[in-house]
């Protein structure tokens, strides 16, 4: 297991307390993140920086964008040495129904989906929709 430092490093990132504090926080949510969640959750930070330092994280593969259909993008944190690769590292995410969150399937990879000759794939997203452990017990 790397630190945060020598993940940060390791990308070339710099290190500033801000990007400390996001990634922990977004290592302690088991569930995806909105923007707003991480204005919530940092109320005195300034919105600009907190809205470069996600986007200097997914630049960076350190966290992904997910498109659960709510018309509002989350965010979550890769696993460690993900490259956000369509083909190696992208996986489903379950959406649950009743208490609206949005979880990594992280073990469940996203099948390689075929597109006709000419066209690039440049993200995926599947998305299941339904109940969760939690919701279903
Ligand atoms: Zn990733
Ligand atoms: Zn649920
Ligand atoms: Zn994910």
């Amino acid at each position: 297991m790397e630190t945060i430092e020598e993940l940060l490093e390791s990308k070339d990132i710099r290190i500033t307390a801000m990007r400390l504090l996001i990634y922990k926080f977004l290592a302690e949510k088991q569930v995806a993140v909105t923007l707003s969640d991480i204005e919530n959750a940092f109320e005195k930070a300034d919105r600009t920086t907190l809205y470069r330092t996600v986007k200097t994280f997914e630049e960076n593969d350190i966290v992904h964008q997910i498109d659960d259909g709510t018309g509002i993008t989350k965010y979550a944190l890769c696993e460690q040495g993900c490259n956000c690769d369509i083909k190696t590292d992208l996986h489903l995410h379950f959406h649950c129904n009743n208490c609206n969150k949005t979880v990594c399937l992280t073990d469940y990879k996203i099948p390689q989906i075929k597109v006709p000759n000419g066209f690039v794939s440049e993200n995926v997203n599947l998305v299941v929709k339904g109940i969760c452990d939690k919701c279903s017990t």
